[in-house]
């Protein structure tokens, strides 16, 4: 049974490590939460100022899905062509073509690093009582 929570206890572990970007399938394969999940529980976390998504637009050549470019507004590229560098080829952009990319706001990634180093400082204080 898929648990949401652990979409929260993925994210913060890995503030702990240096990742610095993150697609929701990467989630999804170590919880078995559906993607589509992953995606609105982590969008939630861009509401609340946690994370920030951005867009990457992915060629669509069979033989190349190269990342082409990455975008924070999603809106402002739907409709524009891009060439793809690597094949060559030209596109006008829609929706398919763009591919969510998580991160970790700064102040976030701290907190949960404070509170990390908090959690070790307390757990190994010997004779404190809780
Ligand atoms: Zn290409």
């Amino acid at each position: 049974m898929p648990d949401l929570w652990d979409v929260d206890h993925w994210v913060e572990e890995a503030a702990l490590l240096p990742i610095t970007k993150f697609y929701p399938s990467a989630i999804t394969s170590s919880t078995s939460v559906p993607v589509q999940d992953v995606f609105h529980k982590l969008l939630t976390f861009v509401q609340e100022d946690r994370l920030f998504v951005r867009w990457q637009i992915i060629c669509q050549s069979y033989d190349c899905v190269r990342t082409i470019a990455e975008v924070d507004d999603i809106h402002e590229s739907v409709g524009s062509v891009v060439h793809c560098y690597f094949c060559e080829e030209e596109y006008e952009i829609s929706t398919d073509m763009l591919c969510p990319v998580f991160g970790f706001k700064q102040h976030f990634r701290e907190k949960i690093r404070q509170r990390a180093k908090k959690k070790h400082h307390l757990l190994h204080r010997p004779g404190q009582r809780f």
